[in-house]
């Protein structure tokens, strides 16, 4: 048997152009120009291979290459390796608002993002919702910036993280 299909031409969809850069679909001068300081935001996956290239010490380089991999001790970490810690002593050392863990602690802490606010505002860069490591690398290894400008700027990026573990 042999079935028949139309095509319903009667539908006409009306093209238009869309901002995807905002929720609301729409377009703002300040979002654009946030997206012109980066070469590629589209960046889903970072290769954190990338992080062994950074011109920072071992130690630092291997501390980011922990948090790439989400191996730093954390409290949540801590406890889901059966390790004890007392219930007062779990919380985000910064808000104590909910229990210490590695995305909460260097990124979606609303302490911490006003951390990240003020390095990106020495570079006249509008800090982004950045929630992980992930996205961090793909947003500063996107910058517009080559040769030591670069390295300086990673490098900026790299102490930061390190000073809030040290913290
Ligand atoms: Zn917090």
């Amino acid at each position: 048997m042999v079935g028949t299909c139309e095509l319903n031409h009667e539908v006409e969809v009306e093209d238009r152009i869309v901002w995807i850069h905002d929720k609301g679909a729409v377009f703002s001068v300040k979002k654009l120009s946030q997206l012109l300081a980066y070469d590629g935001i589209e960046a889903v996956e970072f290769s954190f291979d990338r992080i062994w290239s950074l011109k920072v010490p071992p130690k630092v380089r291997n501390f980011l290459w922990m948090l790439a991999i989400n191996r730093i001790p954390t409290k949540d970490f801590l406890i889901s390796r059966r390790i004890q810690i007392d219930s007062s002593n779990r919380g985000c050392p910064w808000c104590d608002r909910v229990l210490e863990n590695t995305n909460h602690l260097f990124f979606e802490c609303s302490f911490i993002k006003s951390f990240w606010s003020f390095i990106f505002s020495w570079w006249d860069l509008v800090w982004k919702d950045v929630t992980n490591i992930d996205e961090l690398c793909s947003v500063c290894w996107s910058m517009k910036l080559t040769g030591i400008q670069k390295s300086l700027w990673l490098l900026v990026i790299a102490a930061s993280c390190w000073t809030l573990w040290l913290a």
